[in-house]
């Protein structure tokens, strides 16, 4: 098996055992947009099922953005030629996103409705789990968006529970970097289902993309330092928020007075 087969499988399977992912009985919904890291999740899903010493339940959904009529039908024909369970949810969540009646920007809006209508998916094919395809440098990105744009400090996690538990988002290629991804989708041969969208390449997470690989070229450690560095937070050098209670001096203190409960950014 080639270098890129194994490293990838390898980080996968790493996620998979460090984050409690995936387990016996699971029924999950993979989050499938056509694009190569949704992809590449439900075909390494799938071929786990055959070496995993535990069984789960596989649907690829796609909720369609309706930017196109033909997009859904490639996405069809491969679920069909391949034998993946699957069903298509198609909105008008992209030209609703880009309409003047949204004030907000196209892409939040447009990701919000596409996870409401993948967890109603989920509960109405009673899965528990929703996986999603973001890769290590979406990690990244998001973690940048906020501390640029939101001004805080938070990411994505790679297992979230929602609804007191009724449904858990996993992202088990939290640990591949896109850049392997890609690779490996490519060796695989997986088709990748071009978006229509018109902010697909004028967002904030394509200006994150571009100002990591600037950073990245100059030493290929920096991607895994960050992500690292996002579980390795040494709050006695953060300082607490300007408003804090008197006696905070910094994070942990605040912390520990105010509490807080982590939102999640990237589904
Ligand atoms: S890039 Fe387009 S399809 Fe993707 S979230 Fe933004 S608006 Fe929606």
């Amino acid at each position: 098996m080639a270098y890129i087969d194994q490293e990838v499988r390898r980080l996968v399977g790493k996620a998979l055992h460090q984050y409690r992912l995936i387990e016996d009985g699971d029924r999950i919904v993979v989050a499938v947009s056509g694009g190569k890291d949704s992809m590449l999740l439900l075909w390494l899903l799938r071929e786990r099922l055959a070496r995993a010493p535990i069984h789960y339940e596989l649907v690829a959904v796609h909720v369609d953005p309706g930017f196109d009529t033909e997009s859904a039908g490639r996405l069809e024909d491969f679920f069909r030629r391949e034998g993946f369970r699957w069903e298509i949810v198609h909105t008008d969540h992209g030209p609703r996103a880009h309409g003047p009646e949204n004030r907000e920007n196209p892409c939040f809006l447009c990701s919000r409705l596409r996870r409401v209508e993948l967890f109603k998916k989920a509960n109405e094919l009673h899965c528990g789990k929703l996986a999603l395809g973001h890769n290590q440098d979406d990690f990244l990105e998001t973690f940048f968006i906020s501390v640029c744009y939101g001004a805080q400090v938070s990411t994505m996690l790679p297992r979230q529970e929602f609804f007191q538990g009724a449904v858990t988002v996993i992202r088990p290629l939290a640990l591949v970097p896109s850049a392997k991804v890609d690779r490996l989708g490519r060796k695989l041969g997986l088709p990748v289902i071009p978006t229509c969208c018109p902010s697909a390449e004028h967002n904030k997470r394509k200006e994150m993309r571009t100002f990591l690989q600037e950073l990245c070229a100059r030493n290929p450690k920096v991607r895994g330092n960050i992500y690292h560095a996002l579980s390795h937070v040494n709050l006695d050098y953060l300082p607490a928020p300007l408003e804090a209670p008197a006696g905070c001096s910094n994070l942990r203190e605040y912390l520990k007075k105010e509490g807080g409960v982590p939102e999640d950014h990237g589904a």
